[in-house]
Order: structure tokens, then C-alpha cells, then sequence
């Protein structure tokens, strides 16, 4: 059959058509009036987005990019931090820590699990000056418990910041970074904004922006004191990828939108929509007899799924792609082989969702020596759907 090129995998994600069409046009230089209009409008729009009143600041980076100048804007060399990793995004908070110097205390979860909150109280002295996380650790589906590390944070006073990379828990989790006290949260473009990889975005506390003032680290293009002063005046500190703002500001349209004009509504309907997908997902590989990799913290961002026994993961990967141009992640580090990947995060809907599984049950067919039942994934998967709806959470999706 013909085949559709399609993204199944936790970034880059699909891309919103109408964000595709705005960037394709767009010809606006970055020191002029309409782009500052455009710029300002955007951060003001992420602010309801992310949920914050604290400054939000774009780069024009990866995601990394914005994880590093959270370190580097944050912490002098010789200081102490606390990294809680379950995954290889938490082994790159320990990387970028020990690359700027610090003294780094790793709480390690096994991956596929989260950490308990009882250990990071008490590793929690108050000579630590950073604590960093992931909301949703993608290279293994889990969720971490971002409320309750924060509650922990907090209790322990001002002089340790909270950091959170939520760059795939942006838009697939309820998150209340102000009402939590988190000191910067990070997001990327290439995730639950349903826009190409480009931008990352963060949000970051007063209690953040007065330890800049002291924090001795080397930095240069992601010096944030130095966005945050070129973004009052509606401007970047060094050319922006400019046409990733008008992607970023339709598709922020679109999230406001699926609100009915409310920015937080629209927020909430997709983090809804993710959650709803990662469902039916869920059911839909276990009723294939399939187990889940993060079966007892799962995120809504993505679903990690087990190889079965005796067969590569590498294999249903490739045959995904081969027989139906779906891309779907293999593991990652040590994972590559054992299990794959699914993401929920952004531009997916119903189709897409029971599309996925239909085509998951083919490929278990051609790479497993078991007897696949056909519809059993799908079925699971529509009993959910169809709970949800009875349940009058109707799923939300593209106009
Ligand atoms: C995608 C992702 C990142 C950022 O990766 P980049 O390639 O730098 O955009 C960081 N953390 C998590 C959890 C991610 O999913």
C-alpha cells in the first residue's frame, strides 16, 4: 500500500500544518517593529501556556541548550547539587553539572521507575544549591512526581532551586509551576508545541534571577540576564530563528484555540488529549500481551512498550518503518534492542492513535513466531476511548 511518512517518536513530533504554512512565508527582520509585536505577543502567550507569571525567556537552541544555561546561570564551580536520574535526559543534568564544575550528589532511580521522596529528604542538606529533574523522562515514559519533589524543595528554604525539565512534560502534564515554587522549567519546540526542533523556552523565578547575580560560571550566548534585558524590549540578545516565531506564535493560536479562546483551557485540553492517548495506548499493547517498560509511573508524554521475549526491539522499529513509514523510537543507551517508543506528545489524535496500534499488531505478525490476534490491540484501545467519552471528557483535536 502507499505510505504515509508519519512521527511517532518523543520529538521532533508532527508538525501543526497551519505552523508549517506560517513559517514557509515568513520573510520579517529581527530588529524591526512588526517582529518585536511578534516576539512580545509570543513570550506573553507561552507565559499562559507554561502557566506562569515568572519571565519566560525563548533561545534559539535545542532543548539542551536551555538545560545548560540553567546550569551555568545558576551555579559557581565547586557547587553542590542534587540530580535525581532515572533515564539518560537525568544522566544529561549530570553530565552538564560535572561539565560546569559542580559537586554532584546523584539520586538514581532504576529506569523505568521514579524516585522516593522519602531519599531526596534526606539527601537534602542545605549546602545544595540546585536540585534537577525531568518532568517525564523520555528515553523510558516514566512520570516523575514533580509536586511532591517540589513540596520537598520548598520545605527545605529558599537557597535551593528547583529545576525541571519538562521539555516533553510541557503540554502532556498538569503542572503548577508557580503554585509549586519551581525556580525554571524548560521546554523545547519540537515536543507538545507541535512545531520543528529550534527553540527552547523556559520560565525562571525571581529567586532564580537574584542567585545570577552571584552565580560565577562561565557563560556567553545563554547568558539569561542578558535575554531577559534584549526581551523587554521585545527582542533577542543575538538573531533569533525568526521564522520559528511565527511557527511558535500559530501554534500557540492553535492551543488557544482548542480552548474555544482560552489560553489554559487549551492547555489543559491537550495535556487531555495526551493522557487520553497514552490510554489507550497503554491498553491497547497490553491486550496484545505486551508489557509497558514504566508500568507503575507512566507519562502521558510517551509509551514505553517491552520487545517480546526473543526479538529485538531494533527489528519492530525497522519494520514499522519499512512496511508503513511510521517512526516510531527504539530505546535508547542501553535500552537500544529491549524495548520502543510511542509518543502522545502534541499533534495526535484518534486516528493517528488507533492507526498506530492497528499497525502494531501487523508488525508483531512479521516479527514475532506467536499468532498475533488481529483487533485485540485495537479493541483495547477503543473500550478506553470509548469510556472517556460516556465519561463526558470528550477528547479534543484538530478543527
Ligand atoms: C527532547 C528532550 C530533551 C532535549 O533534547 P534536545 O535534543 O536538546 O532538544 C531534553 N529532555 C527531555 C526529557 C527530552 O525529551
Amino acid at each position: 500500500m502507499l505510505r504515509k511518512n508519519r512521527l511517532f517518536t518523543p520529538g521532533p513530533t508532527p508538525i501543526l500544518p497551519a505552523a508549517q504554512t506560517a513559517m514557509a512565508s515568513f520573510a520579517m527582520h529581527h530588529r524591526t517593529a512588526d517582529f518585536r509585536a511578534l516576539f512580545s505577543r509570543v513570550l506573553s502567550d507561552l507565559k499562559q501556556f507554561i502557566g506562569t507569571n515568572n519571565d519566560v525567556l525563548v533561545l534559539t537552541a535545542s532543548g539542551t541548550g536551555a538545560m545548560e544555561g540553567a546550569v551555568s546561570n545558576l551555579i559557581s564551580p565547586g557547587d553542590k547539587v542534587l540530580v535525581l536520574s532515572a533515564g539518560k535526559f537525568g544522566e544529561r543534568w549530570r553530565d552538564l553539572a560535572k561539565a560546569f564544575g559542580c559537586e554532584v550528589e546523584v539520586i538514581s532511580g532504576p529506569y523505568g521507575e521514579t524516585f522516593s521522596l522519602d531519599e531526596i529528604r534526606r539527601k537534602l542538606t542545605p549546602e545544595i544549591r540546585a536540585v534537577y529533574v525531568q518532568a517525564t523522562e523520555s528515553s523510558t515514559g516514566a512520570r516523575h512526581d514533580v509536586e511532591g519533589i517540589a513540596k520537598v524543595v520548598r520545605a527545605s528554604g529558599d537557597d535551593t532551586l528547583l529545576v525541571v525539565d519538562a521539555i516533553t512534560g510541557l503540554g502532556t502534564t498538569h503542572l503548577n509551576v508557580d503554585g509549586w515554587g519551581i525556580d525554571v522549567i524548560i521546554g523545547g519546540s519540537q515536543k507538545a508545541l507541535m512545531i520543528p526542533p529550534g527553540l527552547a523556552y523556559c520560565a525562571i523565578s525571581e529567586r532564580a534571577w537574584r542567585r545570577m547575580e552571584t552565580a560565577k560560571s562561565p557563560r556567553y550566548y545563554f547568558d539569561f540576564r542578558k535575554e531577559r534585558k534584549a526581551a523587554a524590549k521585545g527582542e533577542s540578545a543575538f538573531t533569533p530563528a525568526t521564522s520559528m516565531f511565527a511557527a511558535l506564535s500559530t501554534a500557540l493560536d492553535f492551543v488557544r484555540q482548542m480552548g474555544d479562546g482560552d489560553m489554559v483551557a487549551g492547555r489543559e485540553a491537550l495535556v487531555n488529549n495526551a493522557e487520553l492517548a497514552a490510554a489507550m495506548t497503554r491498553a491497547g499493547a497490553q491486550a496484545l500481551g505486551l508489557k509497558l517498560f514504566s508500568p507503575s509511573s507512566p507519562s502521558a508524554a510517551l509509551t514505553a512498550i517491552k520487545a517480546p521475549a526473543g526479538v529485538n526491539s531494533g527489528a519492530i522499529v525497522k519494520e514499522f518503518r519499512e512496511s508503513f513509514a511510521a517512526v516510531v523510537a527504539n530505546g535508547q543507551g542501553e535500552m537500544k534492542g529491549k524495548l520502543f517508543r510511542i509518543a502522545h506528545i502534541g499533534y495526535y489524535d484518534y486516528l493517528d492513535t488507533i492507526g498506530i496500534l492497528a499497525a502494531l499488531e501487523q508488525v508483531l505478525a512479521s516479527v514475532t513466531a506467536t499468532l498475533v490476534e488481529y483487533g485485540a490491540g485495537v479493541r483495547g484501545a477503543q473500550q478506553v476511548y470509548a469510556k472517556s467519552i460516556t465519561q463526558k471528557s470528550q477528547p479534543v483535536g484538530a478543527r
